[in-house]
């Protein structure tokens, strides 16, 4: 993670780095990420519970919550912890203007999101200039950071909302308003210079938002290796069991796999209640002993299978990578139709973590 949030610098010289920490640090726990971020400027996550915890276990730089408050508690616990947040919506606004906060409160800190076309969060452009005096009216609140999110930051070009557009649009809607901005993720990370330079535009991130990339996930584009980052988790066990079938005999439930000939299978400690993605298919790669082989049959909950042709020496004992160091996790999630993000985050809390 170190080495990740070096590369995250590197690409984005003098912005600040919040490190983004949610859905348990992508899967890796809470604590665990705060310690592996801990040269980040700040942290930035979702939920308003982890805010507070990481403020418990010493955390003192800032903290972001990426969707702000949820409700007038959320607001006062922001205000009494110095924890900043979004401000996305109306209702999120009249939140803010309606806090009565202790005179000893200190200003809350904002980020104020802009809709440059995702059309999730965020005021519209025409509506931005509007939302910034109504914060900038109220005593309670301090610095207020100019925010948005990109739809399609790993494909500059994209058809329907290059990422071109959605500078254009941040450009047009934040002219002439003073504060820092915060606009790339780790797509836009690795994008925000190129497009800012077609555009023309004079655009600088003051602060970036790395999640994925920190954990050494691709965002899209190109692979994780190309992009010069080292994977965080390795997911790992052991095969159990080892099997001797013969033409005609078929693996696991539902017999989906029947073998064409003798060949050995080896019985992998890992399954979907473990957060191996229970729809990836025959031949989604795994390494066994350091060799690259395949899934056969389904994935079950607590196992799945391998073959182990070209393993002679594989036993009882063997180590199976599923993830990680030398089986790239993007590759995993692209076989099962998703992405490294979801795998990560579903990682369940019976894994047993060894920190390396
Ligand atoms: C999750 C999130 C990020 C990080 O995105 P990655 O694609 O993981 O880098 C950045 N900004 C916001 C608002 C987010 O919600």
């Amino acid at each position: 993670m170190q080495h990740n949030l070096a590369r995250a610098r590197a690409c984005a010289p003098g912005s600040k780095v919040w490190g983004v920490l949610k859905a348990n640090g992508y899967g890796h726990g809470l604590e665990r990420a705060m310690r592996g971020l801990v040269e980040a400027d700040g942290l930035a996550l979702i939920e308003p519970d982890n805010a507070l915890r990481l403020r418990e276990l010493g955390w003192t730089k800032p903290i972001l919550l990426l969707e702000g408050g949820f409700d007038a508690a959320d607001v006062a616990m922001m205000a009494a912890h110095g924890i900043n947040g979004a401000v996305h919506s109306e209702e999120q606004l009249a939140l803010i203007e309606a806090a009565r906060l202790p005179a000893s409160a200190q200003p809350l800190n904002l980020h104020l999101k802009m809709n440059t076309g995702m059309n999730r969060l965020g005021f519209k452009p025409e509506q931005f200039a509007a939302a910034h005096a109504r914060l900038r009216a109220l005593p309670h609140v301090g610095e207020i950071t100019l925010m948005t999110h990109f739809a399609n930051a790993d494909e500059t070009a994209h058809a329907r909302l290059p990422i071109g557009e959605q500078l254009r649009r941040f450009a047009a809607g934040t002219a002439g308003l003073p504060g820092p901005l915060s606009l790339a993720n780790s797509a836009g990370i690795f994008q925000m210079p190129e497009s800012a330079r077609t555009l023309g535009t004079e655009l600088v991130s003051d602060w970036i938002r790395p999640g994925i990339m920190l954990y050494g996930g691709s965002p899209g584009g190109k692979s994780a290796e190309q992009f010069g980052l080292l994977p965080a988790m390795t997911l790992s066990s052991e095969l159990i069991a080892v099997q001797d079938i013969v033409a005609g005999d078929c693996v696991g439930y539902g017999s989906r796999f029947q073998a064409d000939g003798p060949m050995r299978i080896g019985v992998v400690a890992c399954g979907y209640a473990d957060g191996y993605p229970r729809h990836a298919p025959q031949d989604t790669p795994v390494l066994v002993d350091g060799v690259r082989t395949r899934i056969v049959g389904r994935v079950s909950m607590d196992m799945l299978t391998v073959d182990l042709d070209g393993l002679p020496d594989a036993r009882v004992g063997s180590r199976v990578v599923l993830w990680g160091e030398g089986m790239p996790i993007d590759e995993v999630a692209a076989s099962a139709g998703t992405i490294g993000y979801e795998l990560m985050c579903a990682l369940a809390p019976r894994v047993r973590v060894v920190e390396g």
